[in-house]
């Protein structure tokens, strides 16, 4: 392993991003706007790629980096993969946005409807926040109700219902919200009586996986609490599982717990990072969601479904929810050997195929922007406060590079500030 380079701007070496960032300054708001603006993360962090093949990224500068981001989740089978890019080339040599549909929708619906339990049919959209916004209006309309139980902290997405950020939002927009805690039964059966007879939908993330927070799974109390609740009042269960969904059970998140959704919302790795969403519902939900006009530009494109098919049959081929599990355990276990020998306190939390390391005694997370700056120092891309995302493409090998590049972060951050255990 080389030796770090000093810190300064010759060891970021980076002529080509500080351009692309100095010429996006002008011309975009910011020079970057939403998930991906690095300005939070450690200095080293590039803003701008230019390549990525399986778990690798290739920034502008051409440095290359093992991925733990997975593009924030839209990635799980490997980026440019074979198969998928094979079937989006195929695809768009026949059409991709036309003026209807093609048969790739009526596959794809077909498909998700026999792999999702709960799942009669299925709309396509383009982003999750397309999704749970659908299912919402769905609900209401199902319902003839207004209000909506949402739990404290949980990502929905960015629209003005349900953005984590205040810009440009008015009370309006959110004034039939009501929040509960997630994985606490009483505080949902609390807000559900709050609203008596109003209640269209209860929208749950498939696990807590708040930003900045240790994650937490939900106990199959709570998600059976959830469905009850739920049938009592006649409000709509809806599971958002756009981040966790095809990571930790193929059949939708909550159905190794034995409850299945009314309506539920799917995104990010659906089609390997080509963009598509959909909702799915069971029966009772298939008139509202006819009334309701669904629609956009660019929902019915026809290369993200090819991808998206093929997406799903790697998935299913290779079993690869168990392997995500398997590298993520992987990854999990080296990291709490180096903790240990480091004396560092950290915790690791959720599951682990989208892990969350967060360190103790860090408010202010200045321990885990130290480890994930000299990660990256070291070739490995890690997110100080967000989860973090295995795909099919990380081998043992992989892991076992990665824990190499760990190992002198952790001791960094111990020599930094003091041992803790
Ligand atoms: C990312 C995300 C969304 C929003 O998806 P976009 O594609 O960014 O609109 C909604 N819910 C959850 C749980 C998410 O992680």
């Amino acid at each position: 392993m080389n030796a770090r380079p000093s810190n300064d701007s010759a060891r970021l070496n980076r002529t080509r991003d500080d351009a692309l960032r100095e010429r996006a300054r002008r011309v975009i708001p910011g020079g970057m706007f939403g998930h991906m603006n690095v300005a939070a993360l450690p200095a080293n962090y590039p803003q701008f790629f230019e390549a990525a093949e399986g778990c690798r990224l290739r920034d502008a500068d051409g440095r290359s980096v093992i991925d733990f981001m997975c593009a924030y989740g839209p990635m799980i089978v490997g980026y440019r993969h074979p198969q998928v890019d094979e079937a989006v080339a195929r695809q768009a040599s026949l059409g991709d946005l036309m003026t209807g549909p093609s048969a790739r929708m009526v596959e794809l619906a077909e498909r998700l409807v026999a792999l999702l339990p709960h799942a009669d049919w299925a709309l396509f959209q383009k982003n999750g926040t397309d999704a749970t916004t659908l299912c919402v209006t769905i609900a209401r309309a199902a319902t003839g109700r207004r209000k909506v139980l949402v739990a404290r902290n949980a990502y929905h997405g960015a629209a003005p219902w349900c953005t984590p950020y205040p810009g440009g939002v008015i009370a309006e927009d959110r004034a039939h919200l009501v929040h509960f805690d997630y994985n606490d039964l009483p505080s949902l059966q609390q807000a559900l009586e709050s609203v008596r007879g109003d209640a269209a939908a209860v929208i749950v993330s498939a696990f807590k996986h708040d930003f900045g927070r240790d994650q937490q799974l939900p106990s199959a109390e709570f998600a059976q609490g959830v469905r009850r609740l739920c049938d009592e009042q006649g409000a709509a269960l809806v599971l958002d599982d756009v981040r966790a969904g095809f990571r930790l059970d193929l059949r939708g998140s909550w159905e190794p717990l034995g409850v299945r959704p009314d309506l539920s919302a799917w995104s990010k790795a659906i089609a390997n990072g080509y963009p598509l969403a959909f909702v799915s519902g069971s029966d009772a939900y298939r008139q509202a969601a006819t009334q309701v006009y669904a629609t956009g530009s660019f929902w019915c494109g026809s290369v993200a479904m090819a991808a998206a098919l093929a997406t799903l049959d790697v998935l299913e081929r290779h079993d690869a929810v168990a392997h995500m599990r398997q590298m993520g355990e992987r990854l999990r276990a080296g990291l709490q050997a180096q903790a240990l020998r480091h004396g560092v306190g950290i915790r690791q939390t959720g599951p682990a195929q989208m892990p969350q390391v967060l360190f103790d005694d860090d408010p202010s997370f200045e321990r885990g922007m130290l480890f994930t700056e000299v990660a990256l120092d070291y070739g490995v891309y890690l997110h100080p406060r967000h989860n973090m995302f295995l795909s099919l493409a990380h081998t043992p090998e992989d892991i076992d590079e990665a824990l190499r590049a760990t190992d002198i972060a952790m001791a960094a951050v111990a020599a930094g500030f003091g041992a803790n255990t």
